[in-house]
């Protein structure tokens, strides 16, 4: 049997992801949408409520993914469970090599992966309780004091959320919290909330699990008793994929314009992995729908 050659192969099932599959749907087009992550739905997936996606206030964040991929479905997406280990340029379009093995063949692809927590660049890193997303794992932490690292909105989100859960949740942050007032004055208003700034993680102390943070400030060091640390420090592309494919900015991201075209014929980037000033649900989506057209266009000059 002849390997099936997709117009289009999405690889990513977040918010980009998902919306090139329902323009692909929309415009006919054969189109696979593949996703590493068993049951993935993206990045706002862990998001307990998302306010700012227009129409559809404190939406939930899986439910909001989860209904992209149902009228994706709808409209006669297909998905597969798979990690794409890299993309090979070949006459025709793409092959793409996929961990468990076995290669994909596409006219075009969709470059959809996302970002990745930004992690501590100290020991410790891999022991239980220190975790990314404070709605996700959050609630083992009750009656606990915790940590959380970072200054900006997210570390200044999951301290004001997991203020309504730990005892104690200390906002460490290497010098001063840079996020929005709003946020930064509910968190000073909450009186088991500390901020510890000018203060630096040495390392993540325990053994299995997380027991407590080897702090250095001024006065020098310390460990500070904790049983989770929540780590905000920002994100890393996943990008290694198109290394010497095509250009990557200072911080990895796929150099682009709005319609995701590289310098690739027929790749395309779409979402958060794209330069760009926001990084949103509703971004992600206007890319994955603006490189399907860019796609369409490149299928029918081919
Ligand atoms: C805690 C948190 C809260 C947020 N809150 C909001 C909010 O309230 N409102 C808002 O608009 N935005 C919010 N965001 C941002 C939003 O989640 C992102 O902007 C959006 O998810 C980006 O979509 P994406 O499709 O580009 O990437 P992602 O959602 O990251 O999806 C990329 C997908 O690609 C998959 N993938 C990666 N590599 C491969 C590979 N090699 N093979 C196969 N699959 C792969 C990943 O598993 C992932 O599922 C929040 C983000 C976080 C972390």
């Amino acid at each position: 049997m002849a390997t099936e050659i997709w117009d289009i192969l999405i690889i990513g099932g977040g918010p980009a992801g998902l919306s090139a599959a329902i323009y692909a749907g929309r415009a006919r087009l054969s189109a696979l949408t593949v996703e590493k992550d068993y049951g993935g739905r993206g990045m706002i997936a862990s998001s307990e409520r998302v306010d700012n996606y227009p129409g559809l206030p404190g939406i939930g964040g899986f439910e909001l993914a989860d209904s992209f991929r149902r009228q994706a479905k709808a409209l006669g997406a297909q998905f597969a469970e798979a990690e794409i280990t890299a993309i090979i340029p070949e006459e025709g379009g793409f092959r793409l090599t996929q961990k468990r093995g076995g290669d994909l063949r596409a006219r075009t692809v969709i470059y959809a992966a996302g970002c990745d927590h930004r992690r501590l660049p100290v020991p410790g890193t891999e022991r239980m309780g220190v975790s990314y997303c404070a709605p996700c794992d959050g609630a083992f932490y009750a009656g606990k004091a915790v940590a959380v690292v970072g200054g900006g909105d997210k570390a200044l989100d999951d301290a004001l959320y997991m203020a309504n859960i730990a005892e104690t949740v200390y906002l460490i942050c290497r010098s001063q919290p840079r996020a929005a007032r709003l946020l930064t004055e509910q968190a000073a208003a909450r009186e088991n909330i500390v901020l510890l700034s000018e203060t630096e993680v040495v390392s993540i102390e325990g053994d299995m699990r997380v027991t407590g943070l080897r702090l250095r400030d001024r006065e020098g060091e310390r460990i500070l008793p904790v049983s989770a640390v929540f780590t905000a420090i920002g994100m890393v592309p996943h990008t290694d994929l198109l290394r010497g494919l095509i250009p990557l900015d200072g911080e990895g991201y796929a150099v682009a314009g709005e319609d995701g075209m590289t310098p690739v014929p027929g790749l395309f980037v779409a979402g958060d992995v794209r330069v760009k000033p926001l990084r949103q649900v509703v971004t992600a989506a206007a890319d994955g729908a603006n490189a399907v057209m860019a796609a369409e266009h490149h299928l029918r000059a081919i």
